[in-house]
């Protein structure tokens, strides 16, 4: 068969069964089309996407502006590496720092190597600036954690699956109870440590969303023993929780959220996913002066971070995000969506919470979390045309792209109460 032939779905999961290493559990769907909130499989069926590429594709599939600013910078300049200055990088830098707040930016691909990268900053910042001694920083991190796949990412997670067989883990990492602020403060007082990295919601380990005052006290609590405060927005940021980042800031935030919840403005922050409107890899790592100036020529880099294309990509993807409300849109479908989520739970014994923030939600199922029953829901889901993935056993995450309508998103409320009732009986 030539690899350009028409195959059937079958086909193409055998290929992948065949030929690719088997590092995922995939939903059986075969997707070769996507156009804002809906994805087509191999067969022409249609589906609305209610994962968005865990958050990456915020703004819609194949948003036209995106994808034009994409085709006009690869027909001119797609990388030159930062050994030369490239006419994109610089208005790209003034775009993100503004957009977003900060003084600096240092641009990279894929999420884990902003987070590698901001563990990086934060070590050396902790030497040079607070005084650490050599080789003694700590950064302190949650439990259930996910901030990717490195070996000194792994080597902060606590997820068995993740971690198993894969040591000698890189030292330095202090594992504290996530939402837990007795927990950080007895963590912070050793004088060696250097960061706390949080999530603030925790997406992977199944949208656990903490306490209302919990990041702005634990940012409190690092600022009053010179900690850096490290948000990792790969999945929560850009608009996904109702507003432009989970942590706020000095964002300009809809429904003024900010002055609802003290303002936090991280010391590094951390954005991927939805930064290129899940075109390709794009992430960032933002700081201001005092903490970036101590990364100096040759200390780190990429020979993608930072290339025309995703800086054209990116500028975009931003600008979207801001043309077309999505914050707003999130905050408010999310509302609707929590609202009508609990009005089935009081129908159905089936479900026994709904969580979350903006578009970023979960609904945990009452059964074991070892039982199947989240991943035949999700097979049911599909069925009747909505594609949503189980995290952690029984729990399903819901994410759907941020451009979606209040009427689709109605639609989408009643292929999932369909699918329960279905089950139930
Ligand atoms: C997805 C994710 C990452 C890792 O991003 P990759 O692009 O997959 O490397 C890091 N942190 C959080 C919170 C994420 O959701």
């Amino acid at each position: 068969m030539s690899v350009l032939e028409k195959m059937s779905s079958k086909e193409a999961i055998a290929l992948e069964e065949k030929y690719g290493a088997q590092n995922y559990h995939p939903l059986p769907v075969v997707l070769s089309k996507g156009e804002g909130v809906f994805v087509w499989d191999l067969e022409g069926n249609k589906y609305y996407d209610f994962l968005s590429a865990y958050s990456a594709v915020n703004q819609g599939h194949c948003h036209p502006k995106i994808i034009n600013a994409l085709k006009v910078q690869a027909e001119k300049l797609t990388l030159t590496s930062r050994a030369f200055y490239n006419d994109m990088l610089g208005k790209y830098e003034k775009y993100v720092t503004e957009y977003f707040g900060f003084d600096k930016v240092l641009p990279m691909n894929t999420g884990a190597e902003a987070v590698e990268t901001a563990i990086k900053l934060a070590r050396k910042w902790g030497y040079e600036k607070k005084g650490i001694p050599t080789n003694q920083a700590k950064i302190i991190v949650c439990h259930n954690n996910f901030h990717g796949r490195t070996v000194t990412i792994i080597s902060a997670s606590n997820d068995p699956i993740a971690t198993e067989n894969f040591g000698p883990f890189t030292p330095g990492m202090v594992s504290i109870r996530y939402n837990d602020l007795n927990a950080l403060k007895e963590a912070l007082k050793d004088e060696n440590v250097a960061a706390f990295l949080v999530e603030p919601i925790q997406g992977e380990a199944g949208v656990f969303v903490p306490d209302d005052n919990y990041i702005s006290e634990a940012y409190k609590l690092c600022k009053s023993k010179n900690v850096l405060f490290i948000a990792d927005e790969v999945q929560t940021g850009i608009a996904r929780t109702g507003r432009l980042l989970a942590t706020c800031g000095n964002c300009s935030c809809p429904d003024k959220c900010c002055s609802e919840t003290p303002e936090v403005k991280p010391d590094i922050l951390i954005l991927g996913k939805a930064l290129s409107g899940g075109v390709f890899p794009v992430s960032a790592v933002l700081a201001d002066h005092g903490v970036m100036e101590v990364i100096r020529p040759g200390n780190h880099g990429s020979t993608f971070g930072g290339n025309p294309l995703a800086c054209a990509v990116a500028i975009a993807a931003l600008d979207v995000v801001k043309e077309e409300k999505l914050a707003e849109n999130a905050f408010v479908l999310g509302n609707l969506f929590r609202e009508e989520m609990q009005k089935l739970i009081n129908q159905s014994d089936l479900i026994s919470m709904v969580r979350g923030k903006g578009l970023l939600n979960a609904i945990v199922i009452n059964d074991s979390e070892d039982s199947s029953t989240a991943w035949d829901i999700c097979m049911a889901m599909k069925a009747n045309g909505l594609l949503a993935k189980p995290t952690h056993g029984n729990i399903i995450r819901f994410a759907p792209p941020l451009v979606m309508t209040k009427d689709e998103l109605l639609d989408c409320i009643s292929i999932i109460s369909k699918t329960i009732k279905e089950f139930e009986k």
